[in-house]
């Protein structure tokens, strides 16, 4: 998908983006309606219980934790709780779904009419943003609804050669998922490009991340987006015929998926050709979307009040002891490291983008002291970052301590090891976890910032090249690196650079 492609049908096309995010509530105890635990993989059918397996009489009880994590979601973008709601049953029939209908809410959601804020890199392709620096715009897409449902089954497909009869496939089904509760976020169609939306899926990922309420993993797939998305002529208020996008289980899907809806509609279009509504199905490695069956309308799901559960009803002080449990959310933790250790935006957006990364950031300061705040974001944006993505593990995985970085750092800073000697440090330190002044011991890499051990070296390197120190003073000046090399050297890497610049600069006059 050619980027500039997309650049020239957003010229002439509008296009109108809603999301629709599923977060599985993966930090409880237990199911939605039952006491199985949620937990990720196992044995095939071993957390099941009559309830999530929908057996004849069984009776579903609400996880009152995830109906409190639903309403902490509500508040952290913005929405109204609604103090009086309902569970509706959802009537379809799939095989990973053995009650065939699922318990989730319909026109009485728990939250609705809610906002996020979204920084978004480049130039806007519509009017309703706020630019917010020079090189990117904010734009706010509007949050429609919060709902609370339960996770289905999976099916498992297996091979044909696999099969009891040759060639013929066979399909599985695993309900150890089946009942975990789902949160389901809606957008109102207010995204205009795959980026914004690209954009939107991750701020509210830290968003949850930060609530503690999931661990929001897109490969696993408690964290599931999909996106409805159309396009109209620029200037034409009447909207287009949209597609649903399913499948996208990274924010690179997202935002390729609905780059290749985008312009594949537009190209319809021009051709004369009528877009039809559709669920598709992105498929990552042939980077196309494909038709997977027509939309159900809401009516084909029969939806009607769960009858074996009493509505909520909920107080303005409950709704108030839930936003007491707010913790601060990204942009407020943004802001306060851009405050308290007088960051750059893009820093403090860095540090502040993961929280494991923002949790080392303030305990390495803790020990290195707030003076050197903007050495140590550097050494973590820079080094520790490279680290992590080339050996692609997390900041818990890392041998990297934040006592190691705030040592390091003070190295440098009080001139015990040059800004070479820190990046040798810090390679030797990602390998064995040792701290950085033992590696420095160990490795006799000591700086020499002594003046009188370096001007000794100095007039030793000028005393046995006579020509080079003549060509300096006849005005080859460019010659002092050539020269420092030399001390360099001779001290092997350990002479403090400026100190040895500054001798040599000394001795020869310049
Ligand atoms: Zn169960």
């Amino acid at each position: 998908m050619a980027k500039d492609r997309l650049t020239e049908v957003l010229e002439r096309y509008e296009a109108v983006i809603g999301l629709e995010i599923h977060t599985e509530l993966t930090s409880l105890n237990s199911k939605m309606f039952c006491g199985c635990p949620v937990e990720f993989g196992g044995e095939p059918n071993t957390r099941v219980c009559p309830v999530c397996l929908g057996m004849p009489g069984a009776l579903p009880v609400p996880n009152e934790a995830a109906v409190e994590a639903t309403v902490l979601a509500g508040l952290a973008v913005n929405c109204d709780i609604a103090l009086w709601s309902q569970f509706h049953r959802k009537q379809y029939f799939y095989p990973d779904m053995p009650k065939d209908y699922q318990i989730s809410q319909y026109d009485l959601p728990f939250c609705s009419g809610g906002y996020l804020d979204v920084e978004v890199e480049g130039d806007a392709v519509c009017e309703r943003v706020d630019r917010s620096g020079d090189d990117e715009y904010t734009t706010r897409i509007g949050v429609t609804r919060i709902h609370l449902e339960e996770d289905t089954g999976k099916m498992v497909h297996v091979g044909g050669s696999e099969g009891r009869i040759a060639g013929a496939e066979k399909s599985l089904v695993d309900f150890n998922r089946a009942g975990t509760p789902l949160m389901e976020l809606v957008t109102e169609p207010d995204i205009r490009t795959p980026e914004e939306a690209r954009r939107f899926a991750q701020k509210l990922r830290l968003i949850i991340v930060t609530l503690g309420v999931s661990d929001c993993s897109m490969e696993e797939g408690s964290m599931r987006v999909d996106g409805n998305v159309s396009v109209r002529l620029r200037g034409q208020t009447e909207l287009g015929t949209k597609s649903e996008i399913k499948n996208m289980n990274s924010f690179k899907a997202l935002h390729d998926a609905l780059a290749f809806e985008i312009v594949r509609q537009a190209d319809m279009l021009d051709a004369g050709e009528q877009v039809v509504q559709e669920t598709r199905h992105w498929d990552v490695g042939a980077k196309r979307t494909s038709s997977l069956r027509s939309k159900e309308e809401a009516h084909d799901y029969r939806y009607f009040p769960e009858p074996d559960m009493v509505p909520f009803a909920f107080t303005e002080q409950w709704v108030q002891s839930i936003a007491d449990r707010l913790p601060e959310l990204p942009d407020a933790m943004r802001e306060r490291f851009m405050a308290t250790w007088d960051l750059q935006k893009y820093d403090a957006t860095v540090l502040t983008s993961d929280l494991a990364m923002a949790e080392f950031y303030e305990a390495a300061i803790a020990q290195a002291g707030a003076g050197r705040a903007k050495t140590v974001a550097n050494v973590m944006i820079n080094d520790l970052s490279a680290h992590l993505n080339a050996a692609g593990i997390t900041m818990d995985e890392s041998a990297v301590k934040p006592a190691m970085v705030a040592e390091l750092v003070g190295l440098v800073d009080d001139g015990a090891i040059s800004g070479k000697q820190a990046k040798a440090v810090f390679s030797e330190m990602v390998e064995t976890g040792e701290m950085p002044s033992a590696i420095v011991e160990a490795r006799g890499m000591k700086q020499v910032s002594d003046t009188g051990a370096i001007e000794a070296v100095v007039d030793a390197v000028l005393a046995a090249n006579p020509d080079e120190v003549a060509s300096y003073k006849e005005g080859k000046t460019s010659l002092v690196g050539w020269f420092v090399g030399q001390v360099m050297r001779e001290m092997r890497g350990q002479g403090n650079p400026q100190v040895v610049n500054q001798v040599l600069k000394d001795k020869l006059g310049g």
